[in-house]
């Protein structure tokens, strides 16, 4: 049985963020949903109690996979533009084109041996787009940097890095907001975040299909999924609950 916390927070965000993109410009309210998200997060950090190790500039965890929902890639892309002169946009571009070029086209299992830091990470370690990093980023709080480094180099870890107490209700607060993004249908699909990024950044009219509820990124910059699993049939089985559930 889901833990009443876990529901709670589902159930508020997912009711939260479709409010919203009731009467809002969906991409105000996917920067809006992220912050719901992180704040949330860090409300079941204080009610744990635990003590995380998570610090700037440490960055074992910007090399892990980064699944993300196209309204993520969408602001990201956006920030990078608004952002960035174009002195320091062309090499980060460049980061994120040789990125992306190492997930794509290949299989789940090759996905799994990829180890290479996040585009977006600056020398000092730090996030360059922290105030518009994805929901995937924020939920991630670790109890152990030693687990975090274990991890990173491959090692099983003597300890799990995560709590659940925090971990299990801030997944569950992810979900609830991008289910809302779904449910009044907009792209369900998952994306990996560098190779999603890379279209964004080089085709403008990704946020245009978005905002007409189309897919924004072609195929081959979904997450990779196990043989036998598809993505398809997976957002078309959770679309049809959510539109049972809303009825
Ligand atoms: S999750 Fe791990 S690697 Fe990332 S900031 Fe926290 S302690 Fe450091
Ligand atoms: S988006 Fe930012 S926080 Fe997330 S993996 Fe990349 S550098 Fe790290």
């Amino acid at each position: 049985m889901t833990p009443p916390l876990n529901q709670a927070a589902y159930h508020s965000t997912f009711r939260a963020v479709s409010n919203a993109l009731a009467t809002t410009d969906p991409i105000v309210v996917a920067a809006a949903a992220l912050r719901y998200v992180g704040e949330s997060v860090d409300g079941f950090h204080q009610l744990s109690g635990a003590t995380v190790d998570c610090r700037a500039g440490c960055s074992f965890c910007c090399w892990l996979r980064i699944d993300v929902r196209a309204h993520e890639v969408l602001l990201i892309a956006r920030h990078l533009r608004a952002e960035s002169r174009s002195a320091q946009l062309a090499p980060t571009r460049d980061r994120i084109t040789q990125a992306a070029a190492r997930v794509t086209n290949i299989t789940y299992a090759q996905r799994h041996t990829v180890h290479q830091p996040c585009a977006l990470l600056d020398h000092a370690g730090c996030c360059t787009v922290y105030d518009v990093r994805p929901a995937a980023c924020r939920r991630y709080l670790s109890v152990s940097v030693d687990a975090c480094e274990a991890i990173w180099q491959g090692e099983p870890p003597a300890s799990e890095p995560e709590n659940p107490a925090i971990a299990e209700p801030g997944r569950f607060a992810a979900s609830g907001a991008h289910n809302a993004f779904l449910a009044a249908g907009y792209d369900g699909y998952s994306y990996d975040l560098m190779a999603a990024l890379a279209e964004a950044m080089d085709d403008p009219e990704c946020e245009a299909r978005w905002r007409l509820k189309q897919p924004a990124f072609s195929e081959k910059s979904r997450s990779t999924v196990p043989d036998g699993f598809s993505q398809e049939e997976a957002v078309a089985r959770l679309y049809a609950e959510l539109t049972a559930a809303s009825s």
